[in-house]
């Protein structure tokens, strides 16, 4: 009886704390209402980026990507390709063959990003980038072809075809001057030359999340969605060219990417962001911009969680009001803690490992209110997420007519893959939002690197094409 009690008392105690982070974090707690009224928002953000009068002031930028089809199965070749903009930089290469199913080959090789190049000059980091292409290449023995390649760079840039992408804005962690409304093909074309020890042929510019919609449309002719909830966030879908301003001609589809980071730069969320999202952004290196990314992506979620528990300690609602140099340091709770302690089992033990990892004494009370914290914020992300899914969900249904649409979504990103329920999250909400849809999510298997390939073989099919 005496075990039972003390049971009865822990779960009661456990309970305590979790309505105590509920009501601290009533904010971010977001109904169903809510994320109905966000993705109709994030509806007019989309049209207003299409729309050619509406476009420059637009802040979700609905950019062009010159990807017109996916793949269908008959592309072949050897093709190298660049990923930056991940939490890795890697170069790659990759072998396409046609022989009835198609087979990919693949070598790839991570290589650092120093942060001084990250934030230094423009030239430095393309300089680093040709070194590592040259370094790969020999390693590979490849260095005497001119191979085509196809270089995923995962930011917002503005494509006026399918090798011409003009950065708009760094985002994450990148900072690198002189980049900014250049054209990144030249850039890199004019590293190599510089150096003028191998050539090759930078056929295409990708987007990370366009790569992935690739490498998904292989397995799945019905994807026309690509997802990245990784470091950042961002999507892409296939919009009817009639609708595309930016771009001339009425026939056929074109992938949009959309750059929905940046959605409530303009003030369209101001109601739902909490002063720890305030508190994000002007501590970012790009303040006012990638608000909704800033809310959702892997690059800051550990950091939100790290912000709320400095503000609940310091009203004395957890670790008996004692702070920690630990719990202090910027950027010292990773997203990686946040999964770790969302984790089903061992969730407690695993918390209290982090929580003594920067210096504190937790108490069983404290880990399950830390506990509380970081389910509250992986939640909102996956929430925002479907928000916005729905919208794009919507928007395909509509331009197909169809009364039921069946869609399928290629997915990657940190976020997506590792956190323990992030996915789960999100395919209920997505599911629950849009009950006339049938929705399939589809983990790619390296979206940002072989999908560049992708794009590129791609290319190489339609210009072969046009020859014959
Ligand atoms: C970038 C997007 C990218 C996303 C995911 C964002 O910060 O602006 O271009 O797709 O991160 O990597
Ligand atoms: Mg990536």
């Amino acid at each position: 009886i005496a075990s039972h009690l003390i049971a009865c008392l822990f779960t009661e105690l456990n309970r305590n704390q979790v309505q105590k982070v509920d009501q601290y974090l009533y904010h971010m707690r977001l109904s169903d209402e809510t994320l109905l009224d966000i993705s109709k928002r994030f509806r007019k953000e989309m049209e207003k980026g299409l729309g050619a009068t509406t476009h420059p002031t637009a802040s979700v930028k609905m950019l062009p990507t010159f990807v017109r089809s996916t793949p269908d199965g008959t592309e072949h070749g050897e093709f190298l390709a660049l990923d930056l903009g991940g939490t890795n930089f890697r170069v790659l290469w990759v072998k396409v063959t046609d022989n009835g199913l198609q087979k990919v080959e693949m070598e790839n090789q991570i290589y650092a990003i120093p942060e001084d190049i990250m934030r230094g000059s423009g030239t430095q980091l393309f300089d680093h980038i040709a070194e590592c292409l040259a370094n790969f290449m020999d390693k590979l023995q490849i260095k005497d072809k001119k191979l085509p390649l196809g270089f995923t760079f995962s930011f917002p840039c503005h494509q006026t075809k399918l090798d011409e992408s003009f950065l708009v804005s760094w985002t994450k962690g990148f900072k690198s001057s002189g980049v900014e409304g250049k054209d990144i093909v030249a850039l890199i074309r004019e590293a190599i030359r510089r150096r003028g020890d191998f050539d090759i042929d930078i056929v295409a510019v990708v987007n990370d999340t366009v790569g992935t919609m690739m490498t998904c449309g292989y397995d799945d002719q019905n994807c026309e969605i690509g997802l990245i909830v990784g470091t950042g966030s961002n999507a892409c879908y296939m919009e009817e060219m009639r609708h595309i301003d930016m771009v001339e001609g009425d026939e056929g589809r074109m992938c949009v990417n959309m750059e929905w980071g940046a959605f409530g730069d303009d003030g369209a969320l101001n109601d739902i962001r909490t002063e720890f999202d305030q508190e994000i952004d002007m501590g970012s290196l790009n303040p006012g911009k990638q608000l909704f990314e800033k809310m959702i992506s892997g690059m800051y979620m550990g950091e939100l969680v790290r912000l709320i528990l400095v503000k609940m300690a310091k009203e004395e609602l957890l670790f008996q009001g004692k702070l920690s140099p630990g719990l202090l340091t910027t950027g010292s709770f990773e997203t990686k803690d946040v999964s770790d302690i969302e984790e089903e089992k061992d969730g407690i033990q695993r918390t209290r490992q982090v929580l003594l990892r920067l210096g504190l004494d937790p108490l069983q009370e404290d880990c399950v209110a830390t506990r509380r914290v970081c389910q509250i914020v992986s939640t909102r992300s996956a929430s925002l997420c479907a928000a916005t899914l729905v919208a794009v969900l919507r928007r395909l249904k509509e331009n197909k007519g169809e009364d039921r649409l069946r869609s399928t979504i290629g997915v990657d990103g940190s976020v997506y893959k590792k956190h323990p329920h992030f996915a789960k999250h999100l395919h209920k909400a997505v599911r629950r939002l849009v009950p006339d849809c049938d929705v399939r999510f589809l983990r790619s298997e390296d979206g940002s690197g072989k999908g560049a390939a992708m794009v590129t073989a791609v290319a190489y099919r339609l210009a072969d094409q046009h020859r014959a």
